[in-house]
């Protein structure tokens, strides 16, 4: 942002705290950004923009100490914040850690993990290209001597949000991919079926989301049909992208 238009931004957030009751909320992403381009005492240039990296290490911080959900603090491994590029333009959005991620403290590197991974790399984006998070970043907890994961709850959910919309704002992807219905819920708030959802564009803050299934759903079911429906999806979000289409893509199976 440049000095005028930082300070048309400063004086109308001066109008706003002086005209209204409440009191006009900025979030830590943009307080960081706006402090970064004020200038300092003695300095005659903006600081450069911390990047965006630098803008997440916080939060990873931040995430790393969370006991806001208390069973999931005491019984995870560590927390799974987040990976791939800060600079993506593609971020994709899962649930939560799974048994594997827990372990390992990096998102989707399971089995459903390495179905993502396969399609990452049939979009011709290496995994180290785009940004993997999930709603969650500790693993639902599951009882003593069970197997498997379980889904997040609403309340899990709405906890760990924050960190998941901070993220987001930093790393300001042009294209959002949720995979499967809880994390449309966990993303949007809206409950809804893959049917209705799935293979058209939805909006999250202005950035274009394709929602889609969930790979450990693919897993499940192994019809060609369900796979050819997650890469038709994942042809919209290429062409979202301007990303060139090669025929052998196009007529592509997972
Ligand atoms: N499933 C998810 O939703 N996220 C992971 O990180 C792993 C499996």
């Amino acid at each position: 942002m440049t000095g005028p238009a930082l300070d048309f931004v400063i004086a109308a957030l001066e109008r706003i705290r002086q005209t209204s009751d409440r009191a006009p909320r900025a979030s830590r992403t943009a307080l960081a950004l706006l402090q970064a381009e004020v200038p300092q005492k003695g300095r005659t240039q903006p600081l450069t923009a911390p990047n965006k990296a630098e803008l997440l290490a916080p939060i990873r911080e931040r995430v790393r100490g969370c006991t806001k959900c208390p069973h999931l603090a005491c019984t995870r491994t560590q927390t799974v914040f987040g990976v791939g590029n800060p600079d993506a333009e593609l971020m994709f959005i899962g649930e939560a850690p799974g048994m594997d991620e827990d372990k390992q403290g990096e998102p989707f590197v399971g089995r459903a993990g390495q179905l993502l991974t396969k399609i990452i790399k049939a979009m011709n984006f290496a995994r180290e290209d785009v940004y993997i998070a999930n709603i969650l970043k500790c693993r639902p907890d599951t009882p003593a001597g069970t197997f498997g994961n379980r889904a997040p709850t609403p309340i899990e959910m709405q906890t760990c949000r924050p960190y998941l919309v901070e993220q987001i704002e930093i790393i300001a992807p042009k294209v959002l991919v949720a995979l499967g219905a809880v994390a449309v819920e966990g993303l949007l708030g809206t409950r809804g079926t893959m049917r209705e959802l799935r293979g058209r564009w939805h909006a999250y803050n202005g950035i274009p989301l394709m929602i889609t299934y969930h790979p450990a759903y693919l897993l499940r079911n192994q019809a060609p049909s369900e796979k050819r429906k997650v890469w038709e999806d994942m042809l919209q979000v290429l062409e979202r992208l301007g990303r060139p289409i090669t025929e052998r893509q196009r007529n592509y199976f997972l």
